[in-house]
């Protein structure tokens, strides 16, 4: 007798569709027959500098320890955090990328029948998560591609857990500033957590109203601010992330973490580049200079985007977003569909280095141009 093992699942994976990451560059260079060396990915919003020295030369001498298991407690990435950040050490749980630490969020506050907030065209994962634990996902209605915090208030119910806020969000680059995120939360009751997903934080301009979750969690208990080592900081392929709450929330995330969610290798490479102020300032000022880059040339084109205040820029390239997408893969350039996030009109460019970005504009120009000759 044969056994529907899709039916033994439980009920909120049997309906789930994975995570749809960037399309990688050696599976590229394999569908079409070419050089890797000759494809560039502007997909998965990757530091295009390459990793800092500081970290390589860490990550090379932690292999050293890799036939041990890694520090548990991640006592010195903490203990390095937490001075960088001003927090104290038992403030953080660290994750396999911060995706993990959205996942145990949402896995230690939210279960079958509670509702989990987030907003249309809000970073995919939520929905993932909330779905994966037989959570119900609430999408607000987006306000000018942004999160619409006074409508996300207005959603909270009495079944609602969590909420979702990514500020900078991928993958629209809208922002919200302190004040109003501030103004959200005190809306927000304080039996229902607030995650604030600030995985671009870094790039942020300085400018006086910027969004700083961890000088809003003295004043909301409730709260979470999540960060990344994958985008600015340049170790994506690590996989280190973390949250930042009380003492009390930060518990309860570490009792349900795996023992040993971030490696040995990964641990070292984070605690040395938080010391390399330098490449963090570069890839700030790659990414600035990358935007504008972009902006202009989509202004050359006649085409609108999204003002970012992340390192992508989401671009409306028309209705034919797809073709698009194929046309540029066919030249060898990597960019990210967004369909999938409601925005069939729209391709999301990670900032690459100056050559990328121009060649990535350069065949846009061709594809469209292409694409508006066959059509006559
Ligand atoms: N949050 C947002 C808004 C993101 O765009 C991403 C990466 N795509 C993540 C979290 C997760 O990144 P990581 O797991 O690499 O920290």
């Amino acid at each position: 007798m044969s056994i529907d093992y899709q039916a033994l699942a439980v009920a909120g994976v049997q309906g789930l569709m994975p995570y749809q990451p960037g399309k990688p560059i050696e599976e590229l260079a394999r569908e079409l027959g070419l050089e890797p060396a000759s494809i560039i990915k502007l997909a998965s919003n990757e530091n295009p500098l390459g990793p800092s020295p500081v970290a390589l030369a860490a990550a090379r001498k932690a292999l050293e320890e890799m036939c041990r298991y890694p520090d548990g407690n991640g006592f010195s990435l903490k203990a390095a955090l937490a001075s960088f950040l001003k927090v104290s050490p038992v403030q953080l749980t660290l994750g396999n990328g911060s995706n993990d630490v959205l996942e145990v969020i949402a896995r230690c506050f939210a279960g079958p029948g509670d509702e989990i907030v987030f907003s249309r065209h809000g970073f995919a994962v939520y929905a993932l998560a909330a779905k994966a634990i037989g959570a119900t996902g609430v999408e607000v209605p987006a306000l000018e591609w942004g999160h619409d915090l006074d409508a996300m208030a207005a959603a909270v119910t009495a079944k609602t857990r969590l909420v979702f806020v990514a500020n900078p969000n991928n993958p629209t680059g809208t922002v919200h500033g302190q004040r109003a995120v501030r103004r959200f939360l005190e809306k927000v009751p304080a039996r229902v957590l607030v995650v604030l997903d600030e995985a671009y934080c870094e790039y942020l301009e300085g400018n006086d109203d910027d969004v700083d979750g961890i000088a809003l969690l003295k004043e909301f208990p409730n709260l979470i601010v999540s960060r990344t080592f994958s985008k600015a900081w340049g170790l994506a392929a690590l996989r280190v992330g973390y949250g930042i709450s009380s003492p009390e929330i930060a518990d309860i995330l570490n009792r349900v973490r795996q023992p040993f969610n971030v490696d040995t290798i990964a641990q070292a490479a984070a605690t040395a580049v938080l010391a390399d102020s330098d490449y963090l300032e570069r890839s700030r000022q790659v990414n600035r200079d990358g935007l504008r880059q972009l902006e202009q040339g989509f202004e050359a084109q006649g085409l609108s985007w999204i003002p970012s205040a992340g390192n992508f820029i989401a671009v409306d390239v028309g209705d034919n977003a797809g073709a698009v997408y194929q046309g540029l893969l066919a030249k060898g350039v990597i960019v990210r569909p967004v369909a999938g996030y409601g925005m069939p009109r729209h391709l999301r460019v990670s900032v690459g280095l100056p050559e990328e970005n121009a060649r990535c504009l350069e065949a846009l120009a061709a594809v469209l141009q292409d694409q508006g000759a066959a059509r006559g």
